[in-house]
This record gives C-alpha cells, structure tokens and sequence, in this order.
C-alpha cells in the first residue's frame, strides 16, 4: 500500500505509523464527563468501507496525516495535513516535531 505524504510524495506503507482512529474529539480537558472520556479512550469505529484515519510519516518529514482509506480495499481517497484536517494528532506524541 503506498500513501502519498503532502510533502514527501508516495512512499509505502512501512513508512508511517497509524496514530487511530480520525473522527474522535477529545473532550475538554477540564470534563470530569467519566462516560465521555471513557467512549474518547476505548470507543472505537470499525468501518467495512471509507474511514477517517490519522498516520505520521515516521520514517519521512514525521507530519500527521488526515488519510480517508477504505477498509474494504485499502484504496487511498485522500490525504492531506492532519493540522488542515483539524483534528489534533493523538496517541503517542513526539515531543518538538514539526508537522
Ligand atoms: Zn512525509
């Protein structure tokens, strides 16, 4: 599977790592909401077709990508910088890296 970084071009797949899942928002961080924070941590979407996804070009430029795959055929409909797609990367966080 190739994934085209904005910045880089196509590269393959064992270039980035999945950061998750792309359409969930994380809760104000003031919330004491236990059920929104719990449905934020382990609630997960498991598509069969078009899903919103986060990954980091981390063997290239280390930018977060918004990619839209489809599950079914891994056919990439789109990518483009997570930041343009505003949603904030999550998961594991590299300290200092530019996207
Ligand atoms: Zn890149």
């Amino acid at each position: 599977m190739l994934i085209t970084c904005p910045y880089c071009g196509p590269r393959d797949v064992s270039e980035f790592a999945y950061q998750g899942d792309g359409n969930r928002t994380r809760p104000d961080p003031a919330s004491t909401d236990a059920e929104a924070w719990s449905a934020y941590v382990y609630d997960r979407l498991n598509p069969a077709g078009i899903h919103n996804e986060i990954w980091q070009h981390t063997g290239g430029c280390r930018a977060h990508l918004a990619v839209v795959r489809d599950t079914l055929t891994h056919e990439i409909k789109s990518v483009r910088f997570a930041r343009e797609h505003g949603a904030p990367p999550h998961g594991r966080r590299t300290s200092g890296a530019k996207a």
